[in-house]
């Protein structure tokens, strides 16, 4: 069998190491850099997009489970980001180009992987995975939409400035992580704090800027999760103080107390030289980006490695068109992978395309439903079709607990992870024995001891 995916991002990366790790040969079509899409910058391979992080790494947030799941059963992509982390306390951060490279080098290493730089139009003949993204190229969106006959779904996300850090006024921003007792420990954040009246003037500038103007024929919808800073500032005075920048758990050191408000920047390379402003993705035009940021203390000279920008995100709507293996109900030899199924973020992308290689790989056990994997395997097949929406992963969307245990909501999470690892325990040694029975090897040896 020789498989086609189309798209080396995180997905198609993930599922073509897989599939070939299965002893699958597989073509793996991309069209950067001869085709850009509107955000990624390179011709690497699983290119993070906006932020450098994988969120965090604790169990009882679920994105925090589902990187530890990946571990256990041998993800290619996980093993790339352990390996590239830089320091940002509970979450997962990567430098995002050594991540790229060394995603590149497990590529170009597998032998049973050809990949092809071009941009697909049609959908390929024979066993194909679409892993396109949500900036699939519009000819290849056309031709999913014929195919699917119900077209694709739009709506906007933003991305984060970026800045020099040598060009940040470290006399007004301090390191300092939130809620941080220990004086000699080492500080992930770079606060950068605000007074009363510089929150207010902040905010008011915010509301007269110029923003890039959604175009006609889309329809704009904000993910909640990734909000533009300047639609949150819109949404009340006060909502950017209770929202990314929330001061609480931060004494600025020179005055000793909490400030009204702070913008954080976070590493986003592992030299340290460039910072983003976490959660201040933005479609603000780029002069206006300049100009305003230029406000927050200690950025007063900001110089910006990057610019926020705005972007479409494409989904098909998964639970009408997809069946519970992922593939077209009409015609099972395509399957889709990662983001355009409607599971959302880089950690859910990598996961999509782990479940796609193995399952087309052979791998007969699906992970149960209340795993992290079997959430994520599930979500696109299993949703209500009516207004269907892309999400991240969330323990609102594992089955609940038969017995809740004390202690609140920390208490309950912890008891689903802990359900969910024990299942995936016996997932993989139930797969252990169902692919050597088949001679594949759908799932990580290296793990099973873990
Ligand atoms: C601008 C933006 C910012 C985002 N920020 C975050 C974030 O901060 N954190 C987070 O967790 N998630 C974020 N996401 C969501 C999501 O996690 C990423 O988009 C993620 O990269 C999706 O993985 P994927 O494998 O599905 O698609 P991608 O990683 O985008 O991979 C798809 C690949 O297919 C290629 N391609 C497209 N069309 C064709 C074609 N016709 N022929 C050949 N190749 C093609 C593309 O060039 C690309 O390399 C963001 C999304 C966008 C669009």
């Amino acid at each position: 069998m020789k498989v086609s995916i189309v798209g080396a991002g995180l997905a198609g990366c993930e599922a073509a190491l897989q599939l070939a790790r299965s002893g699958v040969e597989v073509d793996l079509y991309e069209m950067r850099p001869g085709t850009m899409t509107p955000a990624h910058t390179t011709g690497l391979p699983a290119e993070l997009v906006c932020s450098n992080s994988l969120r965090s790494n604790l169990l009882h947030n679920a994105p925090g489970l589902l990187k530890e799941e990946l571990r256990r059963c041998g993800s290619f992509l996980m093993k790339a980001a352990d390996s590239c982390r830089v320091p940002a306390g509970g979450a997962l951060a990567v430098d995002r180009e050594e991540f790229s490279r060394t995603v590149q080098d497990m590529l170009t290493g597998e032998k049973l992987i050809t990949l092809i730089e071009k941009e697909v139009t049609e959908i390929p003949s024979g066993e194909v995975i679409i892993a396109a993204g949500p900036l699939a190229s519009s000819s290849l969106a056309d031709a999913i939409g014929e195919l699917t006959g119900s077209g694709s779904l739009y709506f906007y996300d933003a991305i984060a400035p970026v800045v020099d850090f040598e060009s940040v006024n470290m006399d007004r921003a301090f390191l300092q992580n939130r809620y941080e007792t220990d004086e000699n420990a080492e500080a992930d954040y770079l606060n950068c704090p605000f007074t009363e009246e510089e929150y207010f003037s902040f905010v008011r500038e915010l509301n007269g800027a110029d923003k890039v103007s959604a175009r006609d024929f889309e329809k704009e919808i904000h993910f909640q999760g990734c909000m533009p800073v300047e639609a949150i500032a819109d949404s009340g005075d006060m909502s950017l103080a209770f929202g990314p920048m929330k001061p609480v758990g931060l004494i600025d050191p020179r005055t000793g107390v909490r400030s009204f408000a702070v913008v954080q920047l976070r590493m986003e390379n592992r030299a340290g030289t460039a910072w983003n402003l976490v959660g201040f993705q933005t479609k603000l035009t780029y002069p206006e980006q300049k100009r305003i940021f230029r406000m927050i203390p200690g950025l007063e000279n900001a110089e910006f490695v990057r610019l926020g920008s705005m972007h479409r995100n494409t989904f098909i709507n998964g639970p009408s068109l997809l069946d519970e293996r992922m593939r077209l109900k009409t015609d099972v030899r395509i399957m889709f992978a990662g983001q355009i199924t409607g599971v959302e973020g880089y950690i859910e992308s990598i996961a999509s395309g782990f479940l796609a290689g193995s399952i087309m790989a052979g791998a007969d056990v699906l992970p149960p439903a209340d795993t992290a994997l079997g959430v994520i395997l599930r979500y696109p097949s299993e949703t209500a079709t009516d207004n269907y929406q892309p999400s991240n992963i969330n323990y609102g969307l594992f089955p609940p607990l038969k017995r809740k245990p004390r202690g609140g909501r920390r208490a309950r999470r912890e008891a689903q992870a802990e359900r969910a690892l024990n299942s995936i325990k016996k997932w993989l040694l139930l797969s252990v024995v169902s692919s050597t029975e088949q001679g594949v090897n759908a799932c990580g040896d290296e793990y099973h001891d873990k």
